[in-house]
């Protein structure tokens, strides 16, 4: 159950060796080859348990496999930001992320080894991504969801604002999505966010819902926006 066989793509798989991941977590061990084969997933995972590599790893290798499209492929919903990965998306605001940039900006800390791929499947070797966050102004994330971004990384009150301000911003084109501590949303405030947003995706989607715990409320999301999920406790 190592890395090497989930018959990762070799610049995917060399870029988890040059993170200095050697095995993987238990959460990653049980997530991955699901979401691999396409299946949506509910996963019970806490922040530390390398959740946030159980969902990258298994993005980069399912947006290689299509050709890239116009309008963007990947959504990652979140509570927000730590204040040092806010800070590095701002400088990098609009510019065109490595995805080694990509990973360091993915987790909430600042990574020391480089990124997860050397050599992103879209943008001319770089994945475009776009950070919508509460907080930050309107204004530059209109210039970057101008640049088309491939990702779109956003927190859910952020993102339906965008949406509502915009008219020919739409979520149709997302192959994968994903709720990041999803139970920590729905304590936020979000359900009523979340829930729109579900209305504006594809049905030719793939879901994933990372969280610590999964109270009813969450299970009814999970329910109404996921499709024949896969369970995954540790
Ligand atoms: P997360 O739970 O996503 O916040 O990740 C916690 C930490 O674990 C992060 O610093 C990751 O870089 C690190 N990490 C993730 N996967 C692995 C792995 N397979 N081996 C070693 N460290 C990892």
């Amino acid at each position: 159950g190592g890395f090497e066989s989930l018959n990762l793509s070799s610049n995917v798989f060399r870029g988890v060796k040059r993170k200095g991941y050697r095995v993987p977590t238990p959460i990653q061990r049980k997530t991955m080859p699901l979401i691999l084969s396409g299946a949506d997933v509910v996963a019970m995972a806490r922040t530390g348990s390398g959740k946030t590599a159980a969902f990258l790893i298994p993005m980069l290798e399912r947006l290689r496999l299509h050709a890239p499209q116009s309008g963007a492929r990947a959504l990652i919903l979140l509570k927000g930001l730590m204040r040092s990965f806010y800070k590095l998306s701002n400088e990098r605001s609009g510019s065109c992320l490595s995805s080694s940039q990509f990973m360091e900006l993915s987790s909430s800390t600042e990574q020391k080894n480089g990124g997860l791929v050397d050599e992103a499947p879209t943008c001319g070797g770089y994945l475009r991504i776009s950070l919508l966050v509460g907080g930050d102004s309107m204004e530059s994330q209109f210039e970057e969801l101008a640049q088309s971004p491939d990702i779109i990384i956003a927190t859910p009150g952020r993102l339906m604002h965008h949406l509502s301000e915009v008219d020919d911003m739409s979520l149709r084109t997302v192959e994968y999505v994903v709720f990041d501590e999803a139970d920590c949303l729905f304590s936020m405030g979000f359900a009523e966010q979340l829930h729109q947003i579900l209305t504006q995706l594809s049905e030719n989607r793939q879901t994933l819902l990372f969280s610590a715990t999964l109270p009813s409320a969450l299970a009814e999301f999970a329910k109404a926006g996921l499709r024949d999920p896969q369970l995954v406790r540790l």
